[in-house]
């Protein structure tokens, strides 16, 4: 790899390519999938991916900004678009609220919708959202106290509706609220150079703060983001996660990196990035989970793109999903490629 200097904002904006057309009174996705919980069950989660202004910074490796708007939402958008998902989805007992940037930027999610948004989602058991971790203060626990006065509402109004109980609702318990932070890579040459505007120090005071104040915390970790060889990054990607449960996380998602933002296909065109390979997406997984410290899975979204072989490339992305709901290492896959 070439020791070329960090990339400006201005270099990462000008690679990239038109964003999607989106509209502000919608989300641009929702799903409902399974994931292993704490306690070692498998449970629905649905995720609403919102619709909303672009995030300030500029991450090196990020393609959120491609399913943003550049100005903020109007008060009163978000909460319709949780509205309109909710409405189309299955029944789900854990929400994630994604916004392509920061829950807590209140360019972002307009601070006059917390209290609607937290009365939506009181009736889940776990409420997750994303936020870096320079932006964990006093706007999370105001939602987390939202979140508390929300489920409070739901009993009268289930019982005025004449709704019993039921397994997906949490009745006087509050949903427990989640943030998802990017830790991206402990290596101390590349963090910097993501352009993330972050230190370990920083992700260690946001995590020390969230366990002070009964949030829970899961971290996302890159697979070998740029400036790192093949033969390095399981030991990188392992060490952050290790350093995120040190921090307090619960959860550790681990993503291939990958490219289509413009300026990674910029250094892949240059020989400092190249996505993993899949073999290496499995012995993370295999080696996260047998750290045994928390919930390790890896992020199996276009997990296409990173077969070789026509041959075993489904029952290895098979396989990887039941390690991610299974939280068990289960025998490799046979083929004659390996
Ligand atoms: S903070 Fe998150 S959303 Fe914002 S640019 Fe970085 S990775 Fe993307
Ligand atoms: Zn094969």
């Amino acid at each position: 790899m070439s020791d070329i200097p960090s990339i400006s904002d201005q270099a990462i904006l000008g690679a990239r390519g038109p964003k999607n057309r989106v509209d502000p009174n919608l989300p641009y996705a929702w799903l409902v999938e399974p994931e292993p919980t704490a306690s070692g069950n498998v449970e629905d989660v649905a995720t609403v991916f919102l619709t909303n202004r672009e995030c300030p910074y500029r991450c090196l490796f990020c393609d959120l900004w491609k399913n943003t708007t550049d100005e903020r939402v109007v008060a009163g958008a978000i909460p319709r678009q949780i509205d309109y998902a909710l409405a189309r989805l299955p029944p789900a007992r854990h929400i994630k609220l994604y916004n392509s940037g920061n829950f807590f930027d209140r360019q972002a999610i307009p601070y006059e919708d917390y209290s609607d948004i937290a009365h939506r989602v009181a009736r889940f058991h776990t409420v997750i959202v994303e936020n870096h971790p320079a932006l964990c203060g006093a706007g999370c626990l105001e939602f987390r106290d939202l979140l508390k006065a929300g489920a409070k509402r739901q009993i009268p109004e289930r019982e005025e509706r004449g709704m019993p109980y039921s397994s997906d609702v949490r009745g006087e318990q509050a949903p427990q609220l989640e943030i998802a932070m990017g830790l991206e890579t402990v290596h101390p040459d590349v963090l910097p150079r993501l352009n993330k505007r972050m230190t370990l120090n920083d992700f260690t005071r946001a995590g020390e703060f969230l366990s002070q104040n009964d949030i829970a915390a899961r971290a996302f970790v890159l697979l070998k983001p740029p400036f790192m060889v093949e033969d390095e990054c399981v030991d990188w990607a392992l060490r952050s996660v290790e350093f995120a449960f040190d921090c307090g996380v619960r959860i550790c998602c681990v993503i291939p990196t990958r490219s289509g933002n413009g300026i990674l296909d910029r250094l892949a065109a240059e020989g400092d990035f190249a996505p993993p390979r899949l073999a290496s997406l499995e012995a993370m997984l295999e080696r996260g989970i047998a750290l045994a410290r928390g919930r390790v899975l890896v992020d199996l979204w276009d997990i296409e793109r990173l077969f070789q072989c026509p041959h075993c490339g489904l029952r290895r992305a098979e396989r990887l999903r039941h390690m991610n709901l299974s939280q068990r290492i289960l025998p490799p896959i046979d083929c004659d490629c390996a």
